[in-house]
């Protein structure tokens, strides 16, 4: 597929992420209500008025995508329609005036662990084993997160408080980020009724980059025997659009070579991973890139899986891929690896050194899948630090 014209000038510009090709889907304002929009060019086309009567009312998309995978496509082609080139000419926003919110309300968040190589780097840096746990292979490994503290990008995030060993307590020490994919779920299911890989590829609604923002030394001391819990729950950021899985269907390719193989309920006949760069900013230094394609587990695979026992997915359940790493330093996507856990510190533009975050930095995930001439943008996912809300006193 090449570069699809629209009436919006900026929107055909080979480096706009947002052509007519993607047509992403948001939430913004511009001093009053929160609109439900779409992103073209350097614009917003409000919603409003397309699409069945109503569904937008409430200010989010999780009403139209309730709806399901028909109405889906049919109004991407009423969008389609309304911004190709040649279309009559309506008003729009342009996105520099806007406010972003968030684009969906996130029923509930699940984060999963599906990058190797980060699993790998992991196990390494804090078990001096460079092998994966015996599960790896055989299981995508996740864990139930929390959806109140998904925020959209540009949120500024406090740094957590919380016990950093025994008897230790204070503003965390070793805060990271994690690049991570979220997959939004657009259709639910029953509970007791296991939904099939093929199910719930269709059931994924679309895309949005995802920061897992994680307090190391807080996760560090608590996540044995039950898995992370404060040292992630503080906060997750994602990306302001969702890129609609219709957008991506390009960029789709296979999941790697099994190692070992899958149970049947976890194989895929269709390719279900994207070729999508991705890459990690600290304030303007990009300090790594890498690839969704890293990933050895699918959304769709995660998806089916978690469902297999019986777990029912709701219309915004939020999918966390893991952290996405590739084999080179420069490919990893948190600074535990970047800095190997503050051993190896590296170094900025200013000359500064880090290993971890440090208040008032600002990190930065951005993504695009490239197409012959065009690209499908994500719009960036970033944050900034922010100095612990309080410290209490008996702490200081
Ligand atoms: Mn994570």
């Amino acid at each position: 597929m090449s570069l699809l014209k629209s009436w919006v000038t900026s929107a055909n510009d080979p480096e706009s992420g947002f052509p007519l090709n993607n047509l992403p889907y948001g939430v913004f304002s511009t001093g009053g209500a929160a609109r439900c929009g779409v992103a073209i060019g350097d614009m917003i086309l409000d919603v409003a008025g397309l699409g069945p009567a109503g569904i937008f009312d409430a200010g989010n998309w999780n009403a139209f995508m309730a709806l399901g995978p028909k109405a889906w496509a049919a109004f991407r082609a009423e969008l389609f329609d309304v911004l190709k080139e040649g279309a009559a000419v309506r008003p729009l926003v342009a996105q520099a005036e806007a406010t972003m919110h968030m684009p969906f309300a996130v029923a509930e968040y699940t984060d999963f662990y599906a990058g190797r190589q980060h699993a790998e780097n992991m196990g390494e840096i804090l078990r001096g084993t460079k092998g994966l746990p015996a599960n790896w292979l055989h299981i995508p490994i996740g864990y139930n997160g929390r959806a109140s503290s998904v925020v959209v990008s540009g949120t500024d995030i406090h740094r957590p408080l919380g016990q950093l060993g025994a008897g230790r307590f204070g503003p965390c020490e070793k805060l990271d980020i994690e690049l991570e994919m979220g997959a939004v779920v657009g259709a639910g299911s029953r509970i007791g009724q296991p939904v099939s890989v093929a199910e719930a590829d269709e059931m994924i609604f679309g895309f949005v980059l995802l920061n897992d923002w994680s307090a190391r030394d807080i996760q560090g001391w608590e996540y044995q025997p039950l898995g992370p819990f404060q040292g992630k729950a503080f906060a997750t950021s994602i990306s302001p659009w969702i890129v609609t899985k219709a957008a991506l269907e390009d960029f789709r390719k296979p999941t790697p070579p099994r190692d070992v193989p899958l149970l049947p309920y976890l194989s895929e006949e269709q390719s279900g991973l994207y070729d999508i760069e991705l890459s990690v900013h600290m304030g303007s230094e990009k300090l790594s890139c890498t690839n969704a394609t890293r990933l050895y587990y699918s959304a769709a695979q995660q998806l089916a899986h978690h469902s297999i026992g019986g777990c029912p997915m709701r219309v915004g359940d939020l999918l966390g891929s893991g952290t996405i790493s590739g084999p080179a330093p420069e490919e990893f996507g948190s600074l535990m690896e970047l800095s190997w856990n503050g051993e190896k510190p590296f170094s900025l533009a200013s000359g500064e050194t880090r290993s971890f975050i440090e208040d008032g930095d600002t990190l930065t995930l951005k993504g695009h899948a490239q197409g012959d001439g065009f690209r499908i943008g994500f719009g960036d996912c970033t944050g900034t630090i922010l100095p612990a809300i309080h410290t209490p006193d008996w702490a200081k």
